[in-house]
């Protein structure tokens, strides 16, 4: 006996399976969300009769483009470009750049969709969008790194500006990237639109604090969250994985906090340093010197290398906080992490749990924080980082990282309040999608069908 809610949520999420065969991941993005807005659709049936679903499933726009380039060896080399412009009705499209070989349509759309609500809960005016390439940098000489990106942007140039559409970094694509793509931008737009990209070089318009914002805001998210229950970061032992520029900077705030950081990975293997992990020491082989993180016990013989990625979440810990990329916490190590008395999970990565691996979390009663609240703070601060642009004006790392802490205790707060409100409470998965729903449709109900 279903509900009217419940019949309409699985009619647009056939639709969306029907309309975009074998795209997994988009699936599962777009499943994740509409369960959980069928408690608005009851309260609100006037959402139903706009047709807010059936169009906020729909991106806006998908550019597809070829990028050629050529290695350092002459040889001519393709690879696939995307952007997804998912949705504007709050502001300009904002996401990042994902440089990565398993890049395709279905992960593109899946990200591109999360960033709409992500985008929606820092409270800054941001519309959703995602792109990248299946372009693989491990291995690659600078050269050709900026050829690659270089040739990127002659394409992407066309469909992006600062109040239409405004990339930034992702996996593969950090600082020396954006640095590439934004002199290929310059060049050939003939004017510096600095807040055409974000997570720029602080030389020439980036902000303090982006670098750190993603892994810090996590953090402080968790804190709030742990807070709520009477716990803290202070005496834990916490297990990252990852090790890119998220997991860094959710190490370094962990640690700050009083944590003990016991292991952190990349996608060979992870490590486990018993004493806590040296961050100088992963900081320079990742953000330095490029290399793998088995290296660390070469420097630091009592800790242990472990070949493949996923045998992380076989460590003990208080709290775990993924930050490597999706789906790399499935039902097993789910319920491996409760068995070891996980008592909270904080997603820095997007979508790195599956849905059954939050069923296990949430059915255990596991504080669960999701991405789209959690790891929401660098996009958050990526606004910060186009106001500030606007304004021809830099604030100082203090003032930005206040902000930053502001906006990811808001995001707390709000989604808190919509899960009571609406039925769940203690379900911030439910609480966040639907407080970052509710701004999008408003506003699409307001500038009417389009
Ligand atoms: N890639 C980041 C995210 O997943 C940041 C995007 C941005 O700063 O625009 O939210």
């Amino acid at each position: 006996n279903l509900t009217r809610a419940r019949m309409y949520v699985n009619h647009v999420f056939e639709t969306v399976k029907r309309r975009n065969p074998n795209e997994s991941e988009f699936h599962q993005a777009v499943k994740e969300i509409l369960d959980s807005l069928v408690p608005v659709f009851e309260k609100h049936p006037q959402y139903m009769e706009n047709g807010i679903l059936e169009r906020i499933v729909e991106p806006e726009r998908m550019i597809i483009f070829r990028v050629p380039w050529v290695d350092d060896q002459g040889k001519v080399r393709v690879n696939r470009g995307f952007r997804v412009q998912f949705n504007s009705a709050i502001g300009p499209y904002k996401g990042g750049l994902r440089f990565h070989p398993s890049v395709n349509a279905s992960i593109i759309k899946f990200l591109g969709f999360e960033q709409i609500f992500k985008n929606s809960l820092t409270g800054q005016p941001i519309g959703g969008a995602k792109g990248g390439s299946d372009f693989d940098p491990k291995g690659k000489s600078d050269q050709e790194i900026m050829r690659f990106a270089q040739s990127f942007m002659t394409e992407l140039y066309k469909y992006i500006g600062p109040d239409t559409d405004v990339p930034a970094g992702d996996i593969g694509v950090g600082t020396r990237e954006i640095g590439y793509l934004f002199g290929q931008y310059k060049r050939i737009r003939g004017g510096f639109e600095a807040g055409v990209l974000t997570g720029k070089g602080l030389e020439y318009g980036g902000s303090l604090t982006r670098k750190e914002a993603t892994g810090y805001g996590t953090v402080y998210f968790v804190e709030e969250m742990l807070k709520s229950k009477g716990l803290s970061f202070e005496g834990s032992t916490v297990v990252v994985s990852g090790s890119g520029n998220v997991a860094i900077y959710a190490i370094e705030k962990a640690q700050q906090l009083g944590a003990k950081v016991v292991a952190c990975s990349d996608s060979d293997g992870y490590i486990y340093d018993p004493n806590g992990i040296d961050l100088e020491t992963v900081k320079k082989l990742k953000e330095v010197e490029r290399k793998r993180i088995s290296e660390y016990v070469k420097e630091h013989p009592h800790a242990e290398y472990h070949e493949g990625c996923s045998g992380i979440w076989n460590v003990p810990c208080d709290i775990a906080l993924p930050c490597a990329t999706q789906n790399e916490i499935n039902e097993e190590a789910a319920l491996i992490l409760v068995k070891n008395g996980v008592k909270a999970i904080g997603e820095g990565a997007n979508m790195p749990s599956t849905l059954e691996a939050i069923d296990v979390f949430l059915n255990n009663k596991i504080l669960f924080a999701p991405a789209k609240a959690a790891n929401a703070g660098g996009v958050a601060v990526s606004a910060l980082e186009m106001a500030q642009n606007s304004m021809r004006y830099a604030w100082s790392f203090e003032e930005v990282d206040a902000k930053l802490k502001e906006i990811m205790t808001n995001i707390y707060k709000n989604s808190v309040k919509a899960a009571e409100e609406y039925g769940h409470p203690d379900n911030l998965v439910v609480g966040a999608n639907i407080a970052g729903f509710l701004k999008v449709a408003n506003a699409m109900m307001a500038e009417g069908i389009i």
